[in-house]
């Protein structure tokens, strides 16, 4: 980006915002994510015990797929249902802030974790 254009905001790096942020990519822009907890799909994380009733091949954005084959990701078993954690660790993980070409990601202001910045 070269500060004379304004990037596309994401609110939210959850299943969708992560999804809509590879779409965006995927159409050469830049969209920065802004995600209040501490990583990638912080709200799943929070019942990450319970097991999925979607199989892996219903829940993975085909264009972050794309992506992420490109960094050398393997996808699950398109058949096996992963809990919430299985799920994050193995998609918005790999997926989310640092990761390749996500994006940028920030906290929004003073929610404290500099990390994000
Ligand atoms: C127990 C349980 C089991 C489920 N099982 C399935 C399943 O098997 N298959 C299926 O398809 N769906 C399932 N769902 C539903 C699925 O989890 C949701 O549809 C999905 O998480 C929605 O994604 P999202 O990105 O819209 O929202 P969320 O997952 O809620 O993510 C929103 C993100 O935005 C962040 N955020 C919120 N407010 C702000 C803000 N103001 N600024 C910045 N960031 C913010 C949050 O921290 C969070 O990371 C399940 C849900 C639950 C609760």
């Amino acid at each position: 980006m070269d500060g004379t254009a304004l990037p596309v905001v994401v609110v939210g790096a959850g299943p969708v915002g992560l999804a809509a942020a590879a779409e965006l990519l995927e159409q050469g822009l830049e969209p920065l994510v802004l995600e209040a907890g501490t990583e990638a799909a912080a709200a799943v994380r929070g019942w990450g015990h319970v097991r999925l009733f979607s199989p892996w091949e219903w829940i993975v954005d085909p264009a972050a797929q794309r992506l992420l084959e490109e960094q050398g990701w393997t996808a699950p078993d398109p058949e096996q249902y992963p809990t919430g954690a299985e799920w994050v660790e193995r998609y918005p993980r790999p997926a989310g802030p640092g990761a390749g070409r996500a994006g940028r990601h920030r906290r929004p202001r003073g929610r404290g974790d500099p990390a994000w910045a």
